[in-house]
């Protein structure tokens, strides 16, 4: 039998998630939080934990994090939706609102899951090019939003991989002239940029993604949408009941009602990428790119590959392949780590930008 034959055609092409495959490595490739879970909460989580969590389904709605989102976000509970990450509601978003016939427009270089799940729901794409310093050229945008099949729009902001927001001002002249939904992914508002919550109430067709992935629960997985109710009542009917377990939704409650621990460490994230932005802009050869986010991306005169390895072998990992396509393909991410995480990595950085 040939499995070949039977996948659908237009998912040939696609290849798996890279797994992860380095141990014993500083870990500065998947712009996570370095700090662990305070201790003092893991207690507190594990206490909390009681049998039903096990053996219940958990809230398909989340009512008890949603009602926190809410307000902290200054929004109801009905204009909000979570998700196993917002990995899932980007697949949500294009299962209800792309699909075949559809399109997804996309300001690249950026987050690689916007086309990934383009393709995988049957929605078309198109790719909208960044200008030089990787900002968003509205007019070349908006013209491609002319189109009545452009439904949905994915503006990361601040952008990964390359570290810049996108002003609030330019994003609401692209949602003020544009028939489709804008979807603001601010995955790593925490760190720099301004958010553009306040234009849900202005404007019907936006769409506000966080996640808690950054800030300290990649391993948990939960994000959530803010939109008009009506956007979220379409979503609710495609999303899967059970998307977020129990666990997830409470540890993430457990961050909101202790989010100074958690800004703590936020604002060192913070001040030591601003740190290790100064210190690599001085290395010989090394070009940084501003960063509002938790990450920084930057090239050297050597060939990313050879700095990668070099770093690999000083037991530092950062993110290559960012995108051949997009001018990206000699620039390198790193995430920002701890001080003494940073501290290696500028050392092993410097030694290859002196070595011959
Ligand atoms: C990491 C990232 C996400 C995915 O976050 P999860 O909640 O972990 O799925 C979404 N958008 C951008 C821009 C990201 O960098």
């Amino acid at each position: 039998m040939d499995i070949q034959k039977l996948i659908r055609k237009d998912l040939r092409s696609l290849v798996p998630y890279e797994p992860h495959p380095y141990s014993n490595v500083i870990k500065l490739d998947a712009n996570e939080n370095p700090h662990s879970f305070p201790a003092e909460l893991i207690e507190k989580l594990f206490s909390g934990i009681d049998g039903e969590m096990f053996n219940r389904y958990p809230d398909p709605l989340g009512e008890e994090l949603i009602k926190k989102i809410a307000l902290i976000s200054g929004f109801e509970p009905e204009n909000i939706i979570l998700g196993n990450g917002s990995d899932e509601l980007i697949q949500l978003l294009l299962q209800t609102f792309g699909g075949p016939g559809r399109k997804a427009v996309i300001p690249v270089p950026t987050f690689s899951m916007y086309k990934i799940h383009s393709q995988i729901t049957g929605t078309g794409y198109i790719e909208v090019p960044r200008d030089a310093s990787f900002g968003i050229d509205s007019e070349v945008l908006l013209k491609e939003l002319a189109d009545p099949d452009a439904t949905v729009t994915f503006i990361a902001s601040p952008n990964n991989p390359t570290g810049n927001a996108a002003p609030e001002s330019l994003i609401e002249s692209i949602v003020q002239n544009a028939q489709g939904l804008i979807v603001i992914d601010e995955a790593y508002i925490d760190f720099g940029g301004r958010t553009c919550v306040n234009l849900i109430d202005k404007y019907p067709n936006v769409i506000i993604m966080r996640t808690f992935s950054k800030i300290g629960l990649a391993g948990l997985r939960v994000g959530y949408l803010i939109a008009s109710n009506q956007i979220i009542n379409e979503l609710l009917k495609v999303k899967q009941p059970y998307n977020v377990n129990s666990f997830s939704q409470f540890a993430a409650s457990m961050v909101l009602d202790n989010w100074p621990l958690f800004k703590k460490q936020i604002d060192d994230i913070v001040s030591e990428r601003n740190r290790l932005s100064n210190e690599m802009s001085g290395m010989p050869g090394i070009t940084v790119h501003p960063s509002e986010a938790n990450f920084i991306l930057f090239s050297a005169q050597k060939r990313a590959e050879d700095v990668h390895r070099g770093l690999l072998e000083g037991g530092v990992l950062v993110r290559k392949n960012l995108g051949n396509t997009h001018g990206l393909s000699e620039c390198l991410r790193v995430t920002v780590g701890t001080r003494e995480e940073n501290n290696v990595f500028l050392e092993k950085l410097r030694s290859i930008v002196n070595s011959q």
